[in-house]
């Protein structure tokens, strides 16, 4: 599964979220300050656009050769003394961490934030098979410590303010009972909660923001040093990647380096940059395990257009320009993939048909907007259409699209329809607004009314 038990399809859980007038705020101001701190850092970049165009071949290349990369990478990191583990999806991945976990002697772990291991819903499984998991990334922890799920890439408590994560600490943290709703005081109670975390907890969990295949590196960026602490004070590192998280070069990763720091948090560069090759004996973790995770992104790759979903580098950038998702939070999408690529990232991993999955490629407005954002020129509209095309439709509109297609496939009787629309205009002044019987279509589509003669008569009697 990479969708959430229970959720209502996306309709229905926005519907809920529009009504929550605090989410909308929270969102909108969060959204807002983001966007506009991106806008600025990329139009320092000029030559922006070519970076945008060599990241998407680099991705290509990796697509069409994943195989190849993906071996190489094995070697890699075998050769430097680190093991590699292959998933099939998410209940093999699960249950290679519980076992080298325990195999560590451990009961509990600490995690930088990864959005692989939220998708496959570790946490839960390591609380079924009792191991503690500590998100160590500061919105992650407040998700976690307040029960609660995910609504944002990058800031998953974005739909939470200061005073709301006040309450949740104060309830939930060790000492911090009577912490003020200051970011600083917020922070610093968070940090010191960590803190002992850190130096008593001896396997930590992490994702991949890149791996090299050519040197079997891994690569982590962050903002906190919560990362930094995770990958190098335990004894055992597991790391959960997505097989398509791959890199060929070294020179390949200048290029994403520069690329995501802008499109994610609007910096210049990362404040963390963690990078590390297999084990290096006295420093740093002495047992390194990297899992390869594919969880339904073999079958992605094989769909010609949906495969560049699996460009993605999680930046979230089309998340902070999406009209749709500003308004209705993450929450609506039912997975950890919210907003235009959880449209359609979340339906291509799980595979199959239900009513969730296949209203997400439908929450969208098909802007554009997403698209120009971009780093990796994901043409997200494009899929979407790809995939509403794919999903099951009502008898009712299978069959009114045959018909339209029956209509407009000769010129005859294309004609001839448009003539009978502009009788309707004069018989009932009624357009598709009350078309009877398309209650689901035009409850929320109106069309204008005909004109009183259509272009090719116009034509016909102005210009032949
Ligand atoms: S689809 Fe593009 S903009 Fe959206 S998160 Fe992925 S890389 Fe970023």
């Amino acid at each position: 599964m990479v969708t959430w038990l229970g959720v209502p399809p996306f309709p229905q859980a926005a519907t809920e979220a529009l009504a929550d007038d605090q989410l909308r705020a929270n969102l909108a101001h969060a959204t807002g300050h983001i966007r506009r701190k991106r806008a600025a850092a990329v139009a320092e970049v000029p030559d922006w656009e070519n970076l945008r165009e060599r990241a998407t071949a680099i991705k290509n290349q990796v697509l069409s050769n994943l195989d190849g990369y993906l071996e190489q990478l094995e070697r890699a990191v075998s050769e430097r003394g680190g093991i590699v583990h292959w998933a099939r999806d998410a209940a093999e991945a699960n249950e290679i961490v519980i076992r080298l976990t325990r195999a560590a002697g451990a009961t509990e772990v600490v995690k930088v934030k990864s959005m692989a291991t939220g998708e496959i819903e570790l946490n839960e499984a390591l609380a079924e098979a009792g191991i503690t998991a500590t998100e160590t990334d500061l919105a992650e922890l407040i998700v976690q410590l307040g029960q609660d799920r995910p609504s944002h890439i990058l800031v998953p408590a974005i739909h939470r303010n200061r005073t709301e994560i006040r309450d949740i600490f104060r309830a939930t943290m060790p000492g911090a009972a009577t912490v003020s709703d200051e970011p600083t005081d917020l922070a610093e109670a968070a940090r010191r909660h960590l803190r002992r975390k850190f130096l008593s907890t001896p396997v930590a969990v992490s994702g991949a923001n890149f791996a090299v295949a050519e040197t079997g590196s891994i690569v982590v960026v962050e903002s906190e040093g919560n990362g930094r602490m995770c990958l190098t004070l335990p004894q055992t590192l597991i790391t959960v990647m997505g097989i398509e998280k791959l890199l060929p070069s070294w020179d390949d990763l200048a290029v994403f380096l520069r690329l995501l720091p802008r499109s994610s948090t609007a910096e210049r560069m990362n404040p963390y940059t963690s990078v590390w090759t297999g084990v290096t004996p006295g420093d740093g973790p002495q047992n390194f395990h990297l899992i390869l995770l594919d969880n339904g992104r073999t079958a992605t790759l094989a769909d010609e257009v949906g495969r560049q979903a699996l460009r993605c580098i999680r930046c979230s950038a089309c998340l902070n320009v999406c009209p749709v998702y500003e308004r209705t939070g993450g929450q609506a999408y039912g997975s950890v993939y919210p907003g235009p690529i959880g449209a359609i990232l979340a339906p291509q991993l799980q595979g199959g048909h239900d009513k969730q999955i296949d209203s997400l490629p439908y929450a969208s407005s098909l802007c554009g907007a997403c698209f120009e954002v971009c780093p990796v020129r994901i043409d997200i509209p494009e899929v979407l259409t790809h995939l509403r095309a794919q999903a099951p439709k009502p008898v009712g509109e299978s069959v009114s699209m045959k018909g339209l297609g029956w209509i407009m496939s000769s010129r005859r009787r294309y004609e001839a329809a448009l003539r009978a629309g502009s009788l309707a205009r004069h018989l009932g002044q009624r357009g598709i607004n009350a078309l009877p019987g398309a209650a689901g279509w035009t409850v929320s589509r109106d069309a204008p009314l005909p004109a009183p003669q259509s272009f090719r008569d116009w034509y016909r009697e102005n210009r032949s």
